[in-house]
C-alpha cells in the first residue's frame, strides 16, 4: 500500500484494517460501542467488509438489506438478498429486509420509467428510495447511526464531481458524519479512508462471500469515468486520493465551508403522509414517486 507506506502479510493486513477503521470511527467521533448501528448491506464487498469488521471490533452492528427488484439477466438483487443472509446467518446477526416491489408493488427500474428526473435511467429514483427506506426502518427500529460501506474511491469521485460542478451544497454535505437531526438518524462512513482495492482485498482474505457483478446500471455512469481518472492520478501519485480527501475534509473542519443552508429556519419540512423530513412543503419526493401523494 504505497500511500500508507505499508506491506503486509494476510493475518496482519486484516488487522491493521480493523484497527484502521476504529481510528476513524474514533477520529471523526462516528459512533461508540453503547450505541446500536444499522448497517446497509447490499451483498457487494464494501458492506460485507463493514458490517464483518465492525462485528470483529466488539459493535453492535445490524444489518438492512433493500430489496430493489433488479434483475436483467443475472438475479441482481436475489443473488444480492442470498448473500446477505448467508453472511448474517454464519455469524449469528440480525438482518432486517425491506423487499420494495412487495411493499410499493413496483421494482426499480419500473419507478424509473414513470419518473422523469433519470431519464430512464434507474439510479437517481434508486438512491432516492434507498435513503428514504433506511432513515424509515433506522427511525422506526430505534437506530441512532446509520452506516453504509462508502469507500475512498467512492467519496473522492463525489468530490470530483461536486468540485467541477461547485455544488456548494453537495460539499457542505460531504462528510463521514452527517449528525442527527430534523428527523433523519446519524449517518456514518467508517470506511472511507480505504480504497476500493483495500475492501476487496479484506473481503477475499477472510473468505467473505460477496457479489462481484456490479448492478447492471452502474455501468457508464458518471462516477465510473471519475473513478478511472482519479485511478490514473493515483497510479502517478500515490496517496493523492487519501490526500485530496482528507485535506478538503480538514478545511472543511477550518471553516472554509460553513455556510449552511440547511440549518437556516425553514428548510426542512415534515411530509405530510410519511412525516420524514423534506426540503419541500407538501408531500416528500418519495410519496410523490410511489404514488402516495395523488
Ligand atoms: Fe441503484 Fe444505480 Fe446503484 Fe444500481 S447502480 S444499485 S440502480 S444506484
Amino acid at each position: 500500500m504505497k500511500q500508507h507506506r505499508l506491506a503486509y502479510c494476510k493475518e496482519h493486513y486484516i488487522e491493521w484494517v480493523i484497527d484502521y477503521t476504529v481510528k476513524t470511527i474514533e477520529r471523526y467521533h462516528l459512533f461508540s460501542k453503547e450505541e446500536k448501528i444499522l448497517v446497509a448491506v447490499s451483498g457487494g464487498k464494501d458492506s460485507l467488509a463493514l458490517w464483518d469488521i465492525l462485528w470483529q471490533a466488539g459493535y453492535q452492528a445490524d444489518g438492512l438489506y433493500i430489496g430493489l427488484g433488479i434483475d436483467d439477466g443475472i438475479h441482481y438483487s436475489d443473488r444480492s438478498h442470498e448473500l446477505s443472509l448467508k453472511f448474517a446467518e454464519e455469524r449469528g446477526l440480525l438482518l432486517h429486509t425491506v423487499n420494495i416491489p412487495e411493499r410499493y408493488d413496483e421494482t426499480i427500474p419500473q419507478m424509473a420509467q414513470r419518473d422523469r428526473r433519470g431519464h430512464g435511467k434507474p439510479c437517481s429514483v434508486c438512491g432516492l428510495v434507498k435513503r428514504h427506506e433506511m432513515n424509515r426502518i433506522a427511525v422506526e427500529k430505534g437506530y441512532p447511526v446509520l452506516a453504509t460501506g462508502h469507500n475512498l474511491d467512492d467519496e473522492v469521485a463525489v468530490l470530483l464531481g461536486n468540485t467541477l460542478s461547485w455544488s456548494m451544497d453537495m460539499l457542505i454535505r460531504q462528510a463521514p458524519l452527517l449528525p442527527a437531526e430534523n428527523g433523519f438518524a446519524r449517518k456514518v462512513k467508517p470506511l472511507c479512508r480505504f480504497t476500493e482495492r483495500e475492501t476487496a482485498a479484506y473481503t477475499i482474505l477472510k473468505n467473505i462471500e460477496y457479489i462481484f457483478d456490479e448492478c447492471p446500471y452502474a455501468v457508464g455512469s458518471k462516477s465510473a469515468s471519475f473513478k478511472q481518472i482519479l485511478n490514473q492520478l493515483e497510479e502517478e501519485m500515490p496517496g493523492k486520493k487519501l490526500k485530496f480527501y482528507t485535506d478538503f475534509l480538514r478545511m472543511k473542519k477550518d471553516g472554509y465551508l460553513n455556510d449552511k443552508n440547511d440549518e437556516k429556519p425553514g428548510y426542512y419540512h415534515t411530509c405530510p403522509i410519511c412525516n420524514q423530513p423534506t426540503t419541500i412543503e407538501g408531500p416528500c419526493a418519495f410519496c410523490r414517486l410511489v404514488g402516495k401523494a395523488i
